[in-house]
């Protein structure tokens, strides 16, 4: 963190415009994924005399940008995913944030790498809790639906010359979401991918730049043409799996001469996005009261491994679950990875999830919405 006092943005001198044509709430039911955004936004910029503008909370706008801004340029651009839910079943209705901190200090790193001005995230996330109740009436009351919240930040130089931009927009908006899958836990198939590199170590992939995922729009496209729902992405001579879409991705794999499951995922080496659902589920599946609970028994595994790992696993039968995790989706199961022709299949489950997949996304459900307190990870907003 910086504490330079250019740095700051000063939530004190916030500037509050409320829009004076409220928007119709969409039927929960037709909400797609980021598609239908709040009435209101956060917005405050950055110039190199003066530092931070005084936040403002405005309604929901186009942004005017010089066409020569650095984000168009040089894909200056760095964002957040996260939620937030509120907490019912009989809970007491607050709204909660979802390991805010933890989308803070990836989102202060971010713009780090891409030698954007420096803030403070404690500060974003002081400006998006003011957003979030603002627009509250936006968030979806029922279990699996939450307010999807993007805060991005960009570089707004305008001039061509390659360098930083000492320009800055930090701007917050927010889209109510549906469940991922709104017709149940559907399980998607993977079409891995290794003559495309999604990132590399001493690259930007364990960053969340807007320069990751448009080369990745194509190899999408090309999978879904061939049926499958993401690519996972693999990395090295040695096809070494990373993670999948915009999502970890993690297998559970029976250990030899016993019951015990191991729970495998790519180390951060720099080829993956630290996830915040990838942090959970690893300390869930860790965490000795979580495995009692669930009866299972679960070694975490952070380690390199290869789709000829993968497929070793799945013809001696102890690959079990695969699953893809991040904040939209939370867990979703694997049933299908293609590579090089061949298939491997994984078990499918009645309740969409298996065992392992199940009980992590429970748990983390029941956390978002208020219903168990694990570890303080549900952070309640203040009115
Ligand atoms: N990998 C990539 C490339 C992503 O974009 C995301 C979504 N932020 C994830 C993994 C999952 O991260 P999180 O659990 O923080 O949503």
């Amino acid at each position: 963190k910086s504490d330079g006092s250019l740095s700051r943005l000063d939530i004190s001198k916030l500037v509050l415009t409320l829009t004076d044509s409220p928007k119709e709430l969409p039927p929960p039911e037709t909400l797609k994924f980021g598609a239908t955004f709040t009435d209101h936004m956060a917005i405050a910029t950055f110039n190199p005399s003066k530092g931070w503008s005084a936040p403002e909370i405005k309604p929901y706008s186009p942004i005017s940008l010089d066409p020569a801004s650095s984000c168009l340029q040089y894909s200056s651009t760095c964002f957040e995913g996260m939620k937030a839910s509120k907490a019912y079943h009989g809970v007491d209705g607050s709204v909660r944030l979802y390991r805010p901190d933890m989308n803070m200090r990836r989102l202060e790193r971010s713009a780090q790498r891409l030698a954007l001005p420096a803030f403070d995230g404690d500060d974003v996330l002081e400006l998006i809790k003011r957003l979030v109740m603002v627009d509250k009436r936006w968030i979806p009351s029922s279990s699996g639906y939450s307010l999807y919240i993007r805060p991005t930040v960009i570089g707004t130089r305008s001039e061509l010359s390659v360098s930083a931009s000492d320009h800055a927009i930090l701007f917050i908006i927010m889209s109510p979401s549906g469940p991922y899958f709104p017709q149940g836990l559907r399980p998607v198939s993977l079409l891995a991918v290794g003559e495309n590199v999604r990132a590399w170590p001493g690259g930007t992939g364990s960053h969340k730049v807007g320069g990751n995922y448009s080369p990745g729009f194509l190899p999408q496209q090309i999978a879904s043409s061939q049926g499958y729902d993401q690519v996972l992405w693999l990395f090295g001579n040695d096809a070494q799996v990373t993670e999948a879409g915009g999502m970890n991705f993690v297998v559970i794999i029976k250990q030899e001469g016993c019951d015990d499951y191991d729970f495998i995922t790519a180390p951060l080496d720099g080829t993956i996005l630290p996830g915040v659902t990838r942090s959970s589920c690893l300390s869930l599946a860790g965490d000795p009261s979580f495995q009692q609970a669930t009866s299972l028994r679960l070694r975490t595994v952070e380690r390199v491994y290869s789709m000829q790992d993968l497929t070793e696993w799945f013809t001696q039968g102890r690959l079990l679950e695969a699953l893809c995790i991040g904040t939209a989706a939370i867990v979703a199961a694997v049933n299908k990875i293609a590579f090089e022709g061949k298939v491997i299949t994984l078990p499918e489950h009645e309740a969409g999830l298996g065992p392992v997949g199940m009980a992590l996304r429970e748990k983390i459900l029941a956390i978002q919405e208020g219903r168990d307190e694990y570890q303080g990870w549900s952070v309640t907003i203040s009115e």
